[in-house]
């Protein structure tokens, strides 16, 4: 069989076999190159290939060493090594060490890849993370492997340059796309099916947890916002100051601070995710009432390519959620901005896919929530936090 049929078929057992690991596996891009011993790969998602030195791998054998270098891919063991500041005669060493790691999840019918090293060969348990075999494992000096910049990051004769454009591998973006995908495909498995490799499930709930993080940076956006014009002094005419109050018919301003006012622009147009939609809303509510802001105070309009009249509404889910057209935020800017009390913060929620007003707005501090894992650029003079992957229905981050 030939280099590229060898490759259709192993690439096809191991996402039958593996299938959270699917839109890994589809990324990567096969080099055939015979300065390599027989397989390795870089950080780019590029695995170069042996052509001869493989010829006569079963299928499973090469759907395994696939399996395997998106292993290092996922989990980062180039950075790590960067991390440990690997030395190049610790090489070896640390890719047992990570090989382990990544072998304690191979489902037991499969081979092992080539030469590489099991938790056994290192005198520990399974389960363990690569640094604690690179740490605390035994040296294995009968046999080594090493699979390539992937594995540990320090460049081999054989890697290209990295990539500039798509076709040529895949980009550091990309990548941490691929990475959420499969961890998120990976609980998914593990939900409907069970029996997703311990390893995995550790990785895939570590990688998601931290994207708890975009919570905290809007509560940050939305917090800072609340508190600077809540402690902004306003010279407000309503109250006279007592103290000059004998001045005969000159009435001065008195300093006072004040709730602020918010308003929320909704994208509803078509392409919005309705559940990211909830979670965001939800968040904010969430923030607005910790700041001392009660959601019925806060007005709302929905835009798809027109602005829909405000709303007021006790919690998010009794929002009627018209829209579904097109999108042109502006016109839910504008009529947000225009209404009485006009908003001293705005949230824009929506997925970016929009035209934003050209320049700042001029009484009203916005901050744009936009949803979705990959939403396009935004104007300067808007704040962005991105909302991406709804998790846990644990923790009930829907509607209220
Ligand atoms: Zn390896």
């Amino acid at each position: 069989m030939k280099l590229e049929e060898r490759i259709s078929a192993a690439r096809l057992w191991a996402a039958y076999n593996y299938p959270y690991l699917a839109s890994a596996l589809f990324a990567l891009r096969f080099v055939a190159d015979e300065k390599v011993a027989d397989i390795a790969g870089d950080e780019y998602f590029r695995v170069y290939i042996n052509d001869e030195a493989s010829l006569d791998w079963s299928v499973d054998l090469l759907g395994v060493e696939m399996i395997h270098q998106v292993g290092h891919l996922l989990r980062g063991h180039a950075s790590r090594a960067r991390e440990v500041e690997l030395r190049e005669e610790d090489l070896f060493r640390w890719v047992d060490a990570v090989d382990a790691e990544l072998n304690d999840d191979l489902q037991e019918s499969d081979p092992l890849p080539k030469d590489s090293a099991s938790h056994e060969d290192l005198s520990l348990p399974r389960s363990l993370f690569g640094e604690e075999y690179f740490f605390m494992g035994s040296t294995r000096t009968e046999k080594h492997r090493d699979c390539g910049s992937s594995a540990h990051g320090n460049p081999r004769p054989w890697d290209e340059p990295p990539p500039e454009r798509s076709t040529d591998g895949v980009t550091a973006e990309e990548k941490e796309l691929i990475k959420r995908r499969v961890a998120s495909d990976a609980l998914a498995h593990e939900r409907n099916h069970g029996a997703t490799p311990s390893g995995m499930l550790r990785w895939a709930n570590s990688l998601l947890a931290a994207k708890v993080d975009w919570r905290s940076e809007l509560g940050a956006k939305l917090r800072q916002g609340i508190s600077e014009i809540a402690g902004a002094v306003d010279f407000s005419y309503r109250r006279p100051n007592r103290r000059y109050s004998f001045l005969p018919g000159v009435v001065l301003p008195s300093l006072r601070s004040r709730t602020p006012e918010v308003s929320i622009v909704l994208d509803t147009s078509a392409s919005m995710s309705e559940e990211l939609l909830g979670q965001a809303l939800s968040e904010i509510d969430g923030f607005l009432s910790n700041g001392g802001i009660r959601f019925e105070s806060v007005q709302i309009f929905t835009c798809d390519s027109q602005a829909g009249s405000p709303q007021r509404v006790r919690r998010a889910s009794e929002l009627q959620l018209v829209g579904g057209g097109g999108t042109d935020l502006t016109q839910g800017i504008s009529a947000a901005v225009s209404a009485r009390p006009s908003p001293d913060l705005l949230v824009v929620v929506t997925d970016g896919w929009t035209t934003w007003p050209q320049s700042p707005l001029p009484r009203s501090r916005a901050v744009a929530v936009l949803i979705g894992d990959n939403p396009p650029s935004t104007p300067e003079w808007l704040q962005r936090v991105v909302v991406n992957e709804s998790l846990d229905g644990k923790r009930g981050w829907n509607l209220k």
